[in-house]
């Protein structure tokens, strides 16, 4: 039994994911756990793509090296992927949208390469993050969320808060220890 719950803040690159989960991590306590981060510093991966500009991740190796930590739970977990985690780990998945334009600028400003910036843009036209999240896990804890203004980030992320608060008065943990080990 978890003492705090595992969130997914999924989506295409650019929508919003590093800086809903940094806000989020301040303003709850939860822990911001990049999953980008993590390969390039645990080496989960086969080598750099150099036409991407990214990592070749190894999802065996990114699976291990989660897998006891997160399975404590109150993690804010940041990646473009979400068909990665087991069910049992996830309590809520975000997804989070873009307009085409305000997409296309974030990622122009990021220097993405043409053909990277093209496949991430019809990605995001085609609902493919949000396809995955609803193919891998129950539709009950997958939410949809635009993230186009600072105003939406805002009422999302109390919305998320929101949730956390419901989420611990659902899932009494026992205990006083709120770092998710008991
Ligand atoms: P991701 O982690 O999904 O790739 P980031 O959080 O890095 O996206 O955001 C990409 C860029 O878009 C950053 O410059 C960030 O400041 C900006 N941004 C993200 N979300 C919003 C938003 N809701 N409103 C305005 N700007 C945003
Ligand atoms: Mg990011």
């Amino acid at each position: 039994m978890r003492a705090n719950p595992n969130i997914v803040v999924t989506g295409t690159p650019g929508v919003g994911k590093t800086t809903h989960c940094e806000t989020l991590a301040e303003r709850t306590g939860l822990r911001h756990l990049s999953v980008n981060q993590v390969v390039k510093d645990k080496g989960c991966h086969e080598g750099w793509d150099e036409e991407y500009q990214s990592w070749i991740v190894d999802e065996d190796k990114l699976l291990d090296a989660l897998e006891d930590e997160v399975a404590t739970g109150g993690f804010i977990i940041d990646w473009h992927a979400c068909d990665l985690f087991p069910e049992r780990w996830v309590d809520l998945v975000v997804v989070l949208r873009v307009d085409t334009s305000t997409l296309y600028d974030r990622l122009k400003a990021r220097k993405y390469p043409e053909k990277k910036l093209q496949e991430n843009l019809d990605s995001e036209i085609m609902d493919v993050l949000l396809q995955e999240a609803r193919d891998s896990y129950d539709e009950n804890i997958v939410v949809e969320l635009t993230s186009n203004t600072t105003d939406e980030m805002d009422s999302n992320v109390d919305r998320i808060e929101a949730w956390i608060k419901q989420w611990k008065k659902d899932n009494p943990s026992g205990g006083d220890n709120d770092d998710g080990t008991n």
